[in-house]
């Protein structure tokens, strides 16, 4: 079975196909600036050159249909016609609290889909657009939906709940949802597969840091609690979001400052944490230069960064009264042995000790940072939050024709 994963926003879509027999990916890329002129397909083949191709893309109807273009063109092409593709899978961000799980897509489904465009008007619009661009081209696929929120639904109600008037909650749905919901899984998954454990016998902490960044606390393969609140703006300090604030912080800044809901909102998602602290950059690799160029504010954003993560760790070890195993995953998480070292080494108390030698290595593989002798195992394991779309659709699929 061959299965198209999508990732579409509301000017770009990126997509892989798999092949599920090997779980190979026959092809990726992205369709850029939809809506624009000058829309730009990168297409990139396994085992052929990358392919670039600029035209005018107006809507994701059309990036679809030049992907399949892409997929089965006689040169760059990866199949011989579009009746290959078997199943689409799409990443939807928020699945609130009515998806548990991956579904196939029917027409329920999309109508909760639309529900919950209060809870993530940037992002569910333009899944839903991806999922009606692939109706329009591939009629007779079925398609299946992969939440970022599904996997943190086991959480507990003192989790997930916040301290404010219930009545917001049954009116609004305000509470925490959590993201990342899919890499966590995916490598709390591969964490314990590389251990050689039950992933119900552990007790998990999973740091997902990338541009966006959020921890999780797995207890017994569960979600039992996360940094990412109802919005991804709460918990960790990221690349341009500032993570946990004081929120009278807000109408205060508001207030002297005369700025707007959306001025404030820009402000917290966008100019804040590493790159408002750093003055340089939201990368951590500009950050890291400039710290050991002698740069006071990227160490002060570099020890803040890490201050806040280890505090994370902390509270989640505490939250499931112990931890034995740390995960590092995402850009930073996989890529930053600085990072992964200034934590560690503020965290030995629980049991934690670095393989300074193991941390160096880079690598695409999962792997041991911890020393042999360390009681709570410290890993780095890659994400693959596609690949688990494409399993999660497979899966669907695969059930479906059976019963
Ligand atoms: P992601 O959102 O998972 O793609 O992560 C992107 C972030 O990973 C970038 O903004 C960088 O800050 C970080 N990153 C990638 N490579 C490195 C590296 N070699 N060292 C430190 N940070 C890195």
């Amino acid at each position: 079975m061959k299965v198209l994963v999508i990732n579409a926003g509301s000017s770009s879509l990126k997509y892989q196909l798999y092949d599920m027999r090997d779980e190979s990916v026959l092809a990726s890329g992205r369709v850029e600036r939809i809506g624009m002129d000058s829309s730009i397909v990168t297409h990139e083949p396994a085992g052929k050159p990358e392919v670039r191709d600029v035209s005018e893309i107006l809507e994701h109807v059309t990036a679809v249909k030049r992907v399949i273009d892409m997929l089965t063109h006689k040169e760059h092409g990866v199949i011989g016609s579009m009746n290959e593709i078997d199943a689409v899978g799409h990443r939807i961000v928020h699945g609130g609290e009515v998806f548990k799980s991956s579904v196939l897509v029917t027409q329920d489904v999309k109508l909760e889909i639309r529900r919950l465009f209060d809870l993530a008007p940037l992002h569910n619009p333009a899944h839903m657009m991806g999922i009606t661009a692939v109706e329009s081209n591939l009629p007779h696929v079925p398609q299946a939906v992969v939440f970022d929120t599904a996997f943190h639904q086991t959480m507990p109600n003192t989790s997930y709940l916040y301290p404010i008037p219930k009545v917001l909650y049954r009116r609004h749905k305000i509470r925490r949802y959590g993201f990342h919901g899919t890499s966590h899984s995916y490598v709390s998954g591969q964490a314990a597969a590389y251990l050689g454990m039950p992933l119900k016998s552990l007790k998990m902490v999973s740091c997902h840091i990338g541009n966006g960044a959020s921890c999780a606390a797995i207890l017994n393969g569960e979600s039992f609690d996360t940094s990412m609140g109802m919005t991804p703006l709460e918990g960790l300090m990221m690349g341009t979001r500032s993570g946990d604030i004081d929120p009278a912080i807000v109408p205060f800044v508001m207030n002297k400052e005369e700025l707007t809901l959306n001025e404030v909102n820009s402000m917290l998602n966008k100019h804040s944490g590493m790159i408002a602290i750093s003055g340089i950059s939201s990368d951590m690799r500009e950050i890291t230069e400039a710290m050991e160029d002698g740069d006071k504010n990227a160490k002060l954003a570099f020890d803040m960064y890490v201050y806040r993560l280890k505090k994370y760790i902390g509270a989640y070890a505490a939250a499931m009264n112990g931890i034995d195993t740390l995960v590092f995953t995402a850009g930073v998480g996989e890529n930053s042995a600085a990072v992964r070292k200034a934590v560690c080494e503020g965290i030995t108390f629980l049991g934690i000790e670095l393989d300074d030698e193991r941390n160096a290595i880079r690598s695409k593989e999962a792997r041991e940072i911890s020393k042999d002798s360390s009681r709570v195992k410290v890993l780095v394991v890659p994400t693959n939050e596609e690949l688990l779309i494409a399993r999660d659709t497979y899966e669907l699929v695969k059930a479906a024709h059976s019963s």
